[in-house]
Formats: structure tokens, C-alpha cells, sequence
């Protein structure tokens, strides 16, 4: 605590994110990360924008990178919001569009930074509980709110919501804003994007952190009305001209032009999952039904923290979170194979 400090400094409660350790040999299944890379055509374009000089500041609306994005999506370019990854893009969801007099609502299981920027932006929150086999009800969310949002796939349960139920929120909650935040729909779920033109008041998220591999990037979007993009785009250029450096418009565009690598990396990822449910089921794990790259499970006989601590000594690491309700499950990402079939052998080992 410090008498420099801004008074608000005090309240804040930051967002711890999952470790990133510097050892080589081990197994990352903590922060679900694409074991498998982005496609070579990225690093080809990291490459040639990098030869092409960086004396210059980059464009500050990163216009090819929207442009990319809109016609990937099949939507006007005055539809697509970019920024420095997801988080930073719902940074700005937060301040510009839930900043209202009624608390916003979301899960009592989700993303934790959505309450790390209530607090930022001093914004009441109502935690909606999850049922007690982690789905969401839509029918919990009938009341005043000053916006909604919650990944599909939630994390980190890994659950989806069909986007039948989706739109029949949307049909019921017309006075705030909707946010989906789809930072894992690639990998099995059916994005909201195709209502963004029925629904004025819908802001799906996205990122290129997950099944385009490129978290070390941070690039992510934004698809809604103009109106909301505009918001959003007038809490940017008051906050940083130029979140999207030279080297991430390039990837990002690079990555949208390899649509089979994007295809073939993806499916080789829920494939894995499918098979690693399976083993995780054999050894006796509840598996929450998964539409992400991660699985989350618990097993009822051993306590998920003792588990993770095994793991960690035999060098791979998955995440758990001392929280209620969820502190006794073990939140794992899909590695490649030969990592998911070291997991399997040393949980045989370990349990
Ligand atoms: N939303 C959810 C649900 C996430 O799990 C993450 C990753 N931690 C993000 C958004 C942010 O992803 P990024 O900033 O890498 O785009």
C-alpha cells in the first residue's frame, strides 16, 4: 500500500494469470495454449514484415487485419473491432458498454477477469450460478441488468450453449448488451456472429490466442453494430492509438489465409479431447462435457489439488483453482498426442 497511490489502486484485485515457467521439459497443460503452432505462412509474414522496417508506428486502425476479419465473417469491415487479444478488447466491453446504473450479470463459474475489471471500471456485478452440472440456464438471466456476458464455451468448464438458447436471451433481453465472449468456439461450438445483424444489442468476442495458435500475439476481435464497435473504438483512441503492432496485423492476416491448416490443427485438437475423455473416464475422472480445448474433471476419490502437485513433481503442469465449487477439479488442456499419452501414463502412475 503506498500513499502514491490512486485511491481505486487499493480496491483493485488483479487477475492472477496461470503460470508461465521458464523449464523446457515440461508439459504445458495449464493455460490452454495450441500445442501445435501457428501455421508456417504467420511466421512467413512475421518474417517480411519485419525485413520491410519498424521505424514507422503501424496503422492505428489496423484496417487490413478488420478487413480480413469481415470478410472471413461475411460482414462490413464498420462491424469488427480489434485489439491486443481478447482481454484487451473486453477491457473496453467493460468500460464503454456495461458502465450503467443496473449490475451486469455473468456466472458464478466463468472467466474470473470479468470481475478483476468490475473492479477496474467500479461496475456492480450480480453472479448468476451455474446449475449444479455446470450449465447455464438462460431462463436466470430474466431480470434488469446493465449488460450480460459469459463465454460459450464457458470456461472453465469447457460447457456450450447451443445458439437456439442464445437467441432466445436475445429476444428477452433487448434493453443491454449481450456479450459472448467466444474465445474457444472453434473447437466444436456454433458461433453467435451469424445473429450479430438481427441483434443490435449482441458483441461476440473472439481470439487468435487459441485455435489459430497464437497467443504470444495477443490478437483478438470484436463482431457487433457499428454502434457498439464505435464505442469501443472511442474508448481505444482515448486509452492507445496503436494496440495492434505491425508484426500482430500481419499474422492475424496470415493466419485467416491458411483456412487448412486452421481446419486440420483444429479437428486434430477435438479429436484428442474425444480420445482423452475416454482414458480420463477410464481411470475413473467425471469429465464435464467439453466444446473447448481443454477438458475439466474431477476424480472422486483423490483430492484435485494432491493430483496437480503429482503432476507437477513428474513435470506437467494442468490448472487448478482454489475456488469454491470448483476446488476439486482439475481444468486440463489438449496437448498433442504424445503429451496427452504422457499425462494418461503418469496419472496411471500417480493415482
Ligand atoms: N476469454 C476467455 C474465456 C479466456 O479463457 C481467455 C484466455 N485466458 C480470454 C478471453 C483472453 O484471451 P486472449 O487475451 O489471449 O485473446
Amino acid at each position: 500500500m503506498s500513499e502514491f497511490w490512486s485511491p481505486i489502486v487499493h480496491t483493485l484485485e488483479p487477475y492472477v494469470p496461470g503460470e508461465q515457467p521458464k523449464a523446457a521439459n515440461l508439459i504445458k497443460l495449464n493455460t490452454n495454449e495450441n500445442p501445435y503452432g501457428p501455421s508456417p505462412r504467420v511466421i512467413d509474414a512475421i518474417k517480411v514484415a519485419t525485413d520491410a522496417g519498424l521505424q514507422l508506428y503501424p496503422d492505428p486502425n489496423a484496417t487490413e487485419l478488420k478487413q480480413t476479419i469481415a470478410d472471413y465473417h461475411q460482414i462490413g469491415v464498420d462491424h469488427v473491432f480489434v485489439g491486443n487479444g481478447s482481454d484487451e478488447v473486453l477491457a473496453h466491453v467493460f468500460h464503454a458498454l456495461f458502465q450503467h446504473e443496473a449490475p451486469i450479470l455473468f456466472p458464478d463459474i466463468t472467466y474470473s477477469f470479468y470481475s478483476v475489471y468490475c473492479k477496474l471500471y467500479q461496475i456492480d456485478s450480480e453472479l448468476i450460478p451455474l446449475t449444479e452440472d455446470f450449465s447455464l440456464d438462460i431462463a436466470d438471466y430474466q431480470q434488469e441488468n446493465g449488460g450480460i456476458i459469459f463465454p460459450n464455451p464457458n470456461a472453465p468448464t469447457g460447457k456450450g450453449l447451443g445458439l437456439a438458447e442464445i437467441e432466445t436471451l436475445l429476444k428477452s433481453n433487448t434493453q443491454s448488451v449481450v456479450v459472448i465472449d467466444e474465445a474457444y468456439i472453434d473447437f466444436g461450438g456454433e458461433s453467435a456472429i451469424s445473429l450479430v445483424k438481427q441483434y443490435p444489442n449482441l458483441l461476440v468476442t473472439q481470439t487468435l490466442s487459441k485455435s489459430r495458435s497464437l497467443a504470444g500475439m495477443r490478437i483478438g476481435f470484436a463482431i457487433g453494430h457499428p454502434e457498439l464497435i464505435d464505442a469501443l473504438t472511442r474508448v481505444k483512441d482515448s486509452f492507445n492509438s496503436y494496440p495492434m503492432d505491425k508484426l500482430a496485423i500481419a499474422a492475424g492476416v496470415a493466419a485467416f489465409a491458411d483456412e487448412d491448416y486452421f481446419q486440420q490443427t483444429r479437428q486434430a485438437i477435438m479429436d484428442s479431447r474425444e480420445a482423452l475423455i475416454v482414458e480420463l473416464i477410464e481411470l475413473g475422472f467425471d469429465v464435464v462435457s467439453s466444446e473447448a480445448n481443454f477438458v475439466f474433471a474431477k476424480h472422486p476419490k483423490f483430492n484435485a489439488s494432491d493430483i496437480a502437485e503429482s503432476l507437477r513433481k513428474q513435470d506437467i503442469i494442468v490448472r487448478y483453482f482454489d475456488k469454491a465449487r470448483i476446488n476439486q477439479h482439475l481444468r486440463i488442456t489438449i496437448g498433442t498426442e504424445a503429451e496427452n499419452q504422457q499425462l494418461i501414463s503418469v496419472l496411471r502412475k500417480v493415482l
